[in-house]
């Protein structure tokens, strides 16, 4: 009983219809930290993969994904040291809770666009290249995007699927708040976890590779 009481200080009651959930300070405190010690790495990411860049294409390319990742962590950081610190700025925190939901779809788009602008999957992917940002615009949910598969190259795809699949599980804890402890911490980490592999995928297969296919050259 003793130890259920101590696991619980972590955690606040979940939240009633209509409010949002308080996290404890602690929970506050992972919130930050799990996605402010990205941003950095984000960044050396963007220019490792603009060093590796073959053509102008290429380097569009790793600066649009790029933007996304930093976006991403910048924004969840900023968002996330406001309802921390500063949460009596109410206006600030509201604009940037906005922004901390709506960024989400813009790295999605993101990180579509290496597959989409790197890698020759036919005509369809042309026209999916704006589509992707229009649907971000729209604030629609990616799964719809899974539907580019091509006969032609592939590699990598699977990465991208499994990426999409850890964010679908990240969002059990993002919708957990006050019934696991730190909950939203270990969306974070879903986030960062998909970020890496779909990262890893794009250095590997669009970047890394010996002769990528590019679409356009300089
Ligand atoms: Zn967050």
């Amino acid at each position: 009983m003793k130890s259920l009481n101590s696991f619980q200080r972590f955690m606040n009651r979940r939240a009633s219809a209509n409010c949002r959930y308080q996290p404890t300070c602690y929970e506050h405190a992972a919130n930050f930290y799990t996605h402010a010690l990205l941003i950095v790495p984000a960044f050396v990411g963007m220019t490792l993969l603009h060093c590796l860049s073959d053509n102008r294409w290429e380097r569009i390319t790793a600066w649009v994904y790029g933007m996304g990742l930093c976006a991403l962590f910048l924004v969840s950081t900023v968002f996330h040291i406001i309802t921390w610190k500063k949460s009596h700025m109410r206006s600030v925190e509201h604009c940037f809770h906005m922004c901390d939901r709506v960024v989400i779809y813009f790295f999605i788009a993101a990180s579509y666009s290496p597959w989409l602008n790197l890698r020759e999957l036919g005509p369809l992917a042309a026209h999916m290249r704006w589509f992707v940002w229009l649907m971000a615009a729209a604030g629609t949910v990616y799964k719809k995007f899974y539907f580019f598969t091509s006969p032609l190259n592939t590699d990598g795809l699977h990465e991208v699927a499994c990426g999409g699949l850890i964010y679908c599980l990240g969002v059990f804890f993002f919708k957990s708040d006050g019934i696991i402890p730190f909950a939203h911490a270990i969306w974070h980490v879903f986030v960062a976890l998909a970020a890496a592999v779909h990262y890893h995928a794009i250095w590997k297969y669009l970047y890394n590779a010996p002769s990528s296919d590019t679409l356009l050259n300089p």
